[in-house]
């Protein structure tokens, strides 16, 4: 399985992008500024979406890729996430006001088609199970647990203490790789209550509950503070081999 991290950053300005992972070229998880990275035949090879919740940072750039495929593909690309996220996409985002409603668009054939994907649920999309698991931010938000059938990846989306990804995980077969957001460094651990992120000290005390004992990544760090965050989770997790994730990086499983 090859993992391109196209924006994995908690903002911009020090040359990360945010949220947006492609899997083997066909499927995307989120659609932050890192699908900028993308040509324009790499966008026509998308087959399915996947997205963890409405925030700008993981879904801007589901407009501009959808009038970048306008009238380029044959076919309507199936956007997943939980219900309230899509709802919330159809209000807020594809209303007409902010950007034209590519679910209508073109009224032949839209280009995407919002499909729910509820926690707990598992569907093969793009030739990958895909599990969602629901996890705690300040708007209805939920990871991905993803496999091909001999490897896995799971993906926290943005999150905060919570025992339900852990869980959800330990039940899985396999974690071959865990990319998990830590927002914020530990000073900031009262932001990462109102924000509900991950700070390196609240994200160690509940890995401790992983049976799972996969490489780990560290995603959405505060713009300028990456490395400091880095420092902290690994010091907060010395049994655990713990990476900085970079925009522009494959992973290969
Ligand atoms: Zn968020
Ligand atoms: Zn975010």
């Amino acid at each position: 399985m090859e993992l391109d991290v196209l924006g994995c950053g908690g903002g911009i300005g020090t040359g990360e992008r945010t949220t947006a992972f492609r899997v083997n070229g066909r499927l995307l998880i989120d659609a932050g500024t890192g699908v900028e990275a993308l040509t324009l035949a790499d966008m026509e090879a998308i087959e399915a979406i996947v997205v963890t919740h409405t925030h700008l940072d993981h879904t801007a750039y589901l407009a501009y890729l959808a009038d970048s495929l306008h009238g380029r593909i044959q076919r309507t690309i199936p956007v997943y996430g939980r219900s309230e996220t899509l709802q919330g996409l159809r209000d807020h985002l594809f209303n007409g006001v902010l950007w034209p409603d590519f679910t209508r668009l073109p009224p032949e054939r839209p280009v995407f088609s919002l499909e729910p994907l509820e926690p707990g649920e598992s569907r093969t999309i793009a030739g990958l199970e895909v599990r969602a698991i629901g996890v705690n931010h300040v708007v209805p938000t939920q990871g991905y647990w993803v496999d091909d059938g001999e490897r896995a990846f799971a993906f926290s989306g943005d999150t905060t203490t919570n025992g339900g990804l852990w869980e959800a995980l330990n039940a899985r077969p396999r974690l071959d790789a865990l990319l998990v957001e830590a927002a914020f460094a530990d000073e900031d651990a009262g932001l990462c209550e109102l924000a509900r992120h991950y700070c390196p000290r609240l994200l160690a005390a509940d890995m401790a509950a992983l049976e799972h004992h996969p490489p780990v990544y560290i995603s959405h760090r505060k713009p300028g503070d990456e490395d400091r965050i880095l420092a902290e989770c690994r010091a907060a997790l010395p049994d655990r081999t713990v990476h900085g994730l970079s925009s522009g990086t494959r992973l290969t499983l």
